[in-house]
């Protein structure tokens, strides 16, 4: 079955390559996801592991699934849920793209006159729908996102700051260069990652702002998870020089659809960088460490194993959502323990 698609955008995000300068473009092409040591280019240069947020949070949740996906490049099924968070994105950067100095000076002579509905609006008209309307109830998660947005485009008017409202940057995408140690082995990496948004606080440093179209629940694991990608977005923009974005002063994520299939609801937060990058800098630095010896011992060990209970989070999470469960060794030697 083929899903409904929609992107409004010149460009899918992933097509459009930037880099910062020319050793970072020869150091991404020099890289890739299924990197062994001592691997060479057809030139015979040094390969080097490409990491990205998807690959290290993958990785986090379940180094078999990692395997499966990034190595064996083994085809995962297309859901709604994914197609649903495309769409979204899609619509978003749009949106922002739209939104200039000049719309913005329209929105506050609008405000100024008080005609706070034709400024709203104005607004949601730069917002692009399919002709045969959305599929995946996209515009219920657009429609919550664009409220906040509007509240929070009424707090930055009445504060005099409407020029904070629009990003800095908008689906920006940033490559990054490092050499780890990992075992008294140096080794070289590559970095590459999305950021959804960059806002500027208005006191010379910079928020970034993450988007996500699934389920929130109120648990610390939701928390520590979210810290991880935000702070391995911040240290991207340190190790890649983007001065432009930098100091990163706070990050911030929005779930407009945060009650889906049983969340705890819509929310967004925002939160002190400086304060909590410390814990999620050492979490990163363990599992690229782990990352890096996975591949270097070619082991990627299934999350889920015989000694899992029925309590253990990952029967519903991540394996519920596995698409590799049938071919998984850590199931399998469940099936057959039972039989
Ligand atoms: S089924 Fe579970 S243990 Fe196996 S690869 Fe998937 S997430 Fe990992």
């Amino acid at each position: 079955m083929s899903l409904h698609k929609f992107n409004p955008n010149d460009k899918g995000f992933t097509e459009e390559a930037t880099y910062l300068n020319e050793d970072l473009e020869e150091s991404y092409n020099l890289s890739t996801y299924t990197w062994q040591p001592g691997m060479v280019d057809d030139d015979g240069q040094m390969m080097k592991l490409r990491i990205t947020k998807s690959t290290l949070s993958t990785f986090k949740i379940c180094p078999r699934q990692y395997y499966y996906q990034y190595i064996l490049r083994l085809p995962q099924g297309e859901t709604i849920p994914m197609v649903r968070g495309t769409n979204v994105h899609n619509v978003v950067e749009y949106f922002w793209k739209q939104i200039n100095e000049d719309v913005l000076e329209v929105v506050k002579k609008l405000l100024d006159e008080d005609k706070q509905i034709t400024a709203k609006k104005l607004l949601e008209g730069f917002l692009p729908k399919p002709e045969d309307g959305f599929h995946y109830n996209e515009g219920i998660v657009i429609e919550q996102w664009f409220e906040w947005n509007w509240m929070r485009l009424l707090i930055c008017y009445a504060e005099n700051t409407i020029h904070l409202w629009q990003p800095v940057g908008n689906e920006l995408e940033v490559h990054a260069m490092e050499t780890l140690e990992v075992d008294g082995v140096t080794l070289p990496v590559h970095y590459k990652g999305y950021v959804d948004r960059v806002f500027a606080d208005g006191h010379g440093g910079f928020i970034l702002m993450e988007l996500k179209t699934g389920k929130w629940m109120e648990r610390p694991y939701k928390y520590s998870g979210m810290r991880f990608e935000m702070e391995f977005y911040r240290q991207m923009l340190v190790k890649s020089n983007h001065s432009e974005y930098l100091p990163v002063t706070q990050w911030a994520w929005e779930y407009p659809y945060g009650q889906v299939n049983g969340g705890d609801g819509a929310i967004w937060a925002i939160e002190d960088a400086k304060r909590l990058s410390r814990y999620a800098a050492k979490s990163i630095k363990t599992v690229s460490e782990k990352l890096i010896r996975a591949h270097i011992n070619n082991d990627f060990q299934p999350v889920h194993t015989e000694k899992c209970k029925a309590y253990c989070r990952c029967t519903t999470m991540p394996c519920g959502w596995c698409d590799y469960i049938d071919i998984c060794p850590g199931w399998n030697m469940i099936k057959e323990m039972t039989l």
